[in-house]
């Protein structure tokens, strides 16, 4: 069986346990007790392929550590990148994770597949576009500039949304 490992990256509070939890268990949980409980395991089917799925969550530890950083990079075999809409720091934050993981990728033998298809973008909370602090467009363009794939979504609103991006990053991961 294939254990796929996944990283979800990004400042604290944009979203990142609202979004796994909201794909594990349907449902939105608003304030959501961060715990030292990091790794979420799910048992998922793709293609009638049974995987193994590990979710990483770095919680309260702080994203913009560099070596913790890089951890994550190494150990995973796919990235989802999230900011929130509503925030435009936290977008700065995922564009500097963004080139950290292009540029380790492109450093690592091991990593000989196209990266465009295991890391994926994802600015969050798009139902509070009326606060909207970074538009559409820079996420789009960000991600064809570092070869990523673009979602804006809610978690707290798109669940189907939620759902196909989990299970499109964790197909092609097990591709890779
Ligand atoms: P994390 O620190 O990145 O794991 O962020 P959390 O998942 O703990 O979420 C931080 C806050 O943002 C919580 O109050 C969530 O309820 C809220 N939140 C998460 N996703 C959404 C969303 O899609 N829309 C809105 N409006 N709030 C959200």
């Amino acid at each position: 069986m294939n254990d796929i490992k996944l990283a979800v990256m990004g400042t604290e509070g944009v979203g990142k346990s609202a979004l796994i939890v909201r794909f594990l268990t349907r449902r939105f949980i608003g304030e959501y007790a961060s715990s030292t409980e990091c790794i979420y395991r799910k048992r998922m089917s793709i293609d009638g392929r049974q995987l193994n799925l590990e979710l990483y969550d770095p919680c309260s530890q702080p994203c913009e550590g560099k070596s913790n950083l890089n951890e994550q990079i190494h150990w995973a075999d796919g990235f989802v990148v999230v900011y929130d809409i509503s925030d435009r720091s936290s977008f700065l934050t995922a564009t500097a994770i963004v080139h950290l993981i292009r540029e380790t990728h492109l450093g690592v033998a091991k990593r000989d597949r196209d990266t465009d298809s295991v890391i994926f973008l994802v600015g969050n909370k798009q139902d509070l576009c009326h606060v909207r602090e970074v538009d559409r467009e820079e996420g789009q363009r960000l991600a064809s500039e570092c070869r990523c794939q673009f979602y804006e979504l809610s978690a707290a609103e798109h669940y189907q949304e939620v759902v196909l991006m989990f299970s499109k990053i964790v197909r092609n991961a097990s591709l890779g």
